[in-house]
């Protein structure tokens, strides 16, 4: 009978390990002890279950080869000199990690106090000599309680990335893998709020496939989709530090370009322009116009800086597409861009 129990608790072991990477094929039990005969008569009972079964003398060396093996299952001693078993446990709680099912074992006649062991994160007690069965039992319930910790932890760790997932999903546009515009936004807004409390500058370029509709039109929707893609990938391919472009919506762009004033936003937005008219295209070559504007005396909200670079792309549009527009119009730094 205690055979056939032995071969369920090796088989729970075994399908521990097959359903997860992080679960050594068979614990490996940590022994506190430093009494060597009763350490030596607990490994006989290890030893006649094959079970792996480290032992360490005294508190500190049982950290340091916690440190380095990370047990799950631990079995100590109460009683022992510098550091007893019940402050062991405390220090092993402090560790972190994966969770450490501890075992505190009594001599018979001890007067023990239970509660404070239970405060510290003892989680089971056995009266030394250890009785075989006993044992038995008892690891048995340490393995059925490690195991569904390990069904946790792996439940938690499937919703973490799922609502890493989520989260992406969330801020990203599904054609072009650019920020969507409700990133957009909340980046725009962001950038506003550093610029009244710091005074920085935040500039925005708003782009604009031009002639989008008629290459929909003339190549069907999938080339549209085709190079709107292909757009977005320049854009980010372009990008510097603190220039984050997204998909504003339909065949527009909008890059954010924070701690930046209108004439680097200009440079940045010809650097645009310029990708895109000499990049290669499949059907017929494709351009776009940019209007950029910066936060300033009149430009203070996300609404006022959006209607301005909107103002200024419009331009670009009047003049002949192709070009980049700043706002307001009448700017030194105009003869950047194509005219
Ligand atoms: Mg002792």
């Amino acid at each position: 009978m205690e055979g056939a129990d032995n071969k369920w608790l090796d088989n729970r072991m075994e399908s521990n390990s097959t359903e997860s990477e992080r679960a050594p094929a068979k614990p490996r039990v940590l022994l506190v002890e430093d009494d060597p005969v009763s350490a030596y008569l607990i490994q006989q009972l290890f030893m006649a279950q094959d079970l792996p079964l480290d032992h360490a003398g005294n508190g500190a060396i049982a950290l340091e080869m916690q440190r380095q093996n990370r047990y799950r299952l631990v079995i100590s001693d109460w009683m022992m000199p510098e550091m007893n078993g019940v402050d062991l446990c405390r220090a092993f709680r402090g560790l972190g990690g994966p969770y450490v099912y501890f075992i505190l074992c009594t001599s018979k006649g001890q007067k023990s106090d239970r509660a404070e062991a239970f405060d510290a994160g003892v989680d089971d007690f056995m009266t030394k000599p250890l009785d075989r069965a006993e044992l038995h039992i008892r690891l048995r319930v340490a393995l059925r309680i490690l195991e569904a910790e390990e069904v946790v932890q792996r439940q938690k760790a499937e919703l973490e990335s799922m609502n890493a997932k989520l989260n992406h999903l969330a801020v990203t546009d599904e054609l072009t893998s650019l920020y969507n515009r409700r990133r957009f936004q909340e980046m725009l807004q962001e950038g506003i709020d550093e610029h009244i409390r710091t005074g920085d500058q935040v500039s925005l370029i708003l782009a604009d496939i031009d002639r989008f509709k008629s290459l929909n039109d003339q190549f069907g929707h999938q080339a549209g989709d085709e190079a709107l893609r292909r757009v977005a990938d320049i854009m980010r391919q372009n990008s510097r530090r603190h220039e984050l472009p997204a998909r504003y919506g339909g065949e527009e762009f909008g890059i954010i370009l924070q701690r930046c004033g209108l004439f680097e936003a200009a440079i940045a937005a010809e650097r645009f322009r310029s990708a895109l008219e000499n990049a290669s295209w499949p059907d017929r070559p494709i351009t776009a116009s940019f209007g950029v504007a910066t936060t300033g005396v009149h430009i203070q909200t996300m609404s006022e800086l959006v209607a301005a670079a909107d103002q200024a792309l419009y331009s670009a549009k009047q003049k002949g597409r192709n070009r980049v527009e700043l706002f307001p119009a009448n700017q030194a730094v105009h003869a950047i861009g194509k005219g």
